[in-house]
């Protein structure tokens, strides 16, 4: 270790980027478990939802500022700060792993400017989870987050993928998955696609086939609930 190396370790603390759970409360790892209960804070994204993950596994580790979208510029120097005194931080989000279409970023950018040692605890993504189960080659792939909203852009998003080669994952809500299908069965109407809703949980599937197909068979149920990821095999060559 070199001397400014050591010189930041011994008088900074450490920033964990822990991941937790996608729906399944065992789910997490050891080691996990291990920093939860070892750091001097908890920063979480909502403290209500992670309470329950921490009760469940008896963890008393008091919570810092809590870091949910649109607080991080505001609160990550009061993070950067509680680091700079020495305290060890572990950064959670209310599922899977912190920074994956979850807050964090800035907080880790400013540690990474500062000297500040971070430690990834790599565990559950559901980007991850549902690329895995698609079917789809695994080889080369592209997380493009969350279709845009408005119906003209979320046209555009899908046409700019169109050529895509690689497998396409992407995160949608329930309230929308529907009216993303919608679009994505007018752009590409023989594409298959793996949508993979409730991961981990008890009422886990995939649906697989084209657009449309899949649509028609959540259109027949009553309601549309859960959590959603959509993979999308690339445009064969
Ligand atoms: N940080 C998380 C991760 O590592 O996957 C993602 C958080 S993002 C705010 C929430 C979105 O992730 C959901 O809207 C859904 O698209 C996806 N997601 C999270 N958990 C899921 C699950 N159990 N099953 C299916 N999709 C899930």
């Amino acid at each position: 270790m070199s001397a400014t190396e050591s010189e930041t370790k011994g008088k900074k603390g450490t920033l964990h980027l822990v991941a937790t759970p996608i729906g399944n409360l065992k789910d997490i790892t050891l080691r996990a478990l291990e920093i939860l209960k070892s750091v001097d804070l908890i920063v979480a994204e909502d403290t209500r939802r992670s309470r329950v993950l921490l009760e469940h596994y008896g963890i008393e580790t008091p919570f810092g500022p809590s870091l949910y979208e649109g607080v991080e510029p505001q609160r990550v120097e009061r993070v950067l700060n509680l680091l700079k005194e020495g305290k060890d931080v572990a950064l959670i989000s209310d599922a899977g792993t912190p920074l994956i279409q979850d807050p964090g970023f800035l907080l880790v950018r400013r540690a990474v400017e500062e000297g500040v040692r971070v430690v990834p605890v790599p565990g559950p993504t559901a980007l991850v989870a549902a690329l895995v189960a698609s079917g789809f080659p695994t080889d080369r792939f592209v997380f493009e987050g969350v279709p845009p909203k408005k119906p003209g852009k979320r046209r555009a998003f899908f046409e700019s993928l169109k050529d895509e080669e690689r497998t396409v994952v992407l995160y949608e809500s329930p309230h929308r998955i529907l009216k993303t299908l919608e679009t994505l069965a007018e752009v590409m109407p023989r594409r298959e696609i793996c949508v993979a809703r409730e991961l981990t949980k008890i009422h886990e599937e995939f649906l697989r086939g084209t657009a449309e197909e899949v649509l028609r068979r959540l259109q027949e149920r009553p309601r549309v609930k859960g959590e959603f990821v959509l993979v999308i095999r690339g445009k064969k060559t």
